[in-house]
């Protein structure tokens, strides 16, 4: 049996207004013509001077206190020299020597820990565009802050690794500093992979694979790697070192370059920017943005609510959907049936209309009102589906559409209705007296028909087993 070893190289795009040496507004998104959000600056013209945007450094010392990490007392920037057509200055402006913060981890539910290297600050690149056989360049993106971080090599399957980038993308969605989608590219991931004789202490030679844009194609790309590595060593051969591209359409990776080719980037600190001082002022402000962080409060959810792993999971994957949740308890109690209702009718149905829960009208407060008439057996489990299905779809307050609708029942309200399919039908009362006591859910169906759904099926059993009763005791 081989260790598997993977290590990984984490790009955060932060959530600034404007860029990290300009001005610019940081939104590059389609919607903004390409080269609009640009100026001398981040478009590289000689003699422009870069200014440093003092917020990106607050949200870097943010997730260097979520995830422990020592911060440094003095950064400075450094040139990264490549050439590449997306990047107009012929350098990268990132850290190196001093990066912003180094030695901290995050820790997975097993309670290992994954360790982080460093945590530095960089520049964005600008976008080629390929249109039909023609590459135009778009500067939008160029100077929009990145915070890397970097692993040590202590990731141990492809599954453990998508552990770490969901709590690492929840993580930056709690603190607010970036919206840490891999699709839309504002969470990046390298993966590096080795693999070593089980036990062994040296590392084994390592594959690093670009450029994998959604959790699903980490797994497969690592699970593809271990198996290739894994073949080669069986037969004798040896790994080299090289990167290598995720083929999504194949499901393999594909060698890009061999080390022979790398880069030697001639780092050297940028004369431009001065080295910065971080003060214990800054950090404790900072400190204060520091929020309970997606693994404690799933800890705290399985231990307070008593949650099971699913559960907790779902609800702490994303700050507003916890938060609603322990309001909703506040109100109305019963942490597992609003913790049931939250993670599989409310995210079935917002995953279906792709919508988020902050977006639509439902609140804990009218949430908790639906569930109480529920709980008080006021309205029926099919009436409250329905409630919620169309407050989230279509955005209607839920309370308001069960007074429009009348939905709500009553036992007295229902009485008259049972009498009167009994008195209809006879023959079936007879049965039920004569011990065939399952043509009651043929009366059940009768109530249902003629409510349209609205009556709780529950109620409505006890009820006209209660009416039964009495109408056998007149038999006998
Ligand atoms: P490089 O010098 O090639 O950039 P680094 O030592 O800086 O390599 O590490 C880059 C990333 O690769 C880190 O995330 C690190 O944990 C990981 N890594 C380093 N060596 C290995 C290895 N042998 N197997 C797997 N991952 C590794
Ligand atoms: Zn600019
Ligand atoms: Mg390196």
């Amino acid at each position: 049996m081989m260790d598997v070893v993977i290590g990984l190289e984490v790009h955060v795009q932060l959530k600034t207004k404007s860029k990290i040496f300009c001005s610019c507004p940081a939104d590059y998104t389609k919607d903004i013509p390409p080269n609009t959000h640009i100026c001398e600056v981040c478009t590289g013209q000689p003699g422009s001077l870069p200014v440093f945007n003092k917020k990106v450094l607050e949200y870097g010392v943010l997730l260097s206190l979520a995830t422990e990490s020592r911060i440094s007392k003095l950064i400075r920037f450094e040139r990264k020299n490549y050439f590449y057509p997306d990047l107009p200055k012929s350098y990268q402006i990132s850290q190196y020597r001093a990066p912003l913060s180094y030695g901290g981890f995050i820790e997975l539910k097993s309670g290992k820990r994954i360790r982080l290297q460093r945590i530095h600050m960089e520049e964005d690149a600008g976008k080629l565009v390929h249109v039909a056989g023609e590459t135009f360049i778009d500067f939008n993106r160029a100077g929009v802050p990145l915070l890397e971080i970097v692993t040590e090599p202590d990731i141990s399957s492809p599954d453990e690794a998508v552990e770490f980038l969901t709590l690492l993308r929840e993580t930056v969605r709690y603190l607010g500093i970036s919206d840490g989608d891999m699709e839309e590219g504002s969470l990046r991931c390298d993966a590096n992979i080795s693999l070593k004789p089980e036990g062994e202490d040296r590392l084994g030679t390592k594959v690093e694979i670009k450029n994998i844009n959604s959790f699903k194609f980490v797994k497969r790309a690592l699970e593809f790697e271990i198996k290739r590595q894994t073949e080669v060593l069986k037969s004798g051969g040896r790994v080299i070192q090289e990167t290598r591209l995720f083929n999504e359409a194949k499901g393999t990776t594909e060698s890009m370059r061999t080390k022979e080719e790398a880069h030697d980037y001639r780092y050297f600190p940028d004369p431009d920017l001065v080295p910065i001082e971080i003060s214990q002022e800054l950090i404790d402000r900072v400190s204060e943005d520091l929020v309970e962080l997606p693994l404690q409060k799933y800890w705290r959810f399985r231990k307070e609510y008593g949650l099971n792993d699913e559960r907790a999971s779902i609800l702490k994957s994303d700050y507003y959907m916890a938060e609603f949740f322990e309001r909703t308890v506040k109100f109305v109690g019963n942490p597992e049936k609003v913790a049931n209702w939250m993670t599989v009718e409310i995210t079935g149905i917002l995953r279906n209309v792709g919508k988020e829960l902050k977006e639509t009208p439902l609140t804990p407060e009218n949430f908790s009102s639906l569930l109480k008439l529920l709980f008080e057996g006021k309205i029926s489990r099919p009436a409250a589906k329905s409630v919620l299905k169309r407050a989230l779809e279509i955005g209607e307050d839920p309370i308001q559409l069960i007074e429009n609708e009348g939905l709500l029942q009553s036992r007295g309200d229902l009485s008259p209705l049972i009498e009167e399919i009994l008195r209809s039908h006879a023959d079936q009362v007879k049965d039920y007296c004569n011990g065939r006591k399952k043509i009651i859910s043929f009366f059940i169906g009768q109530a249902m028909k003629i409510t349209r759904g609205k009556a709780d099926p529950v109620e409505l059993k006890k009820i006209f087993e209660e009416k039964l009763k009495d109408a056998c005791k007149g038999l006998d």
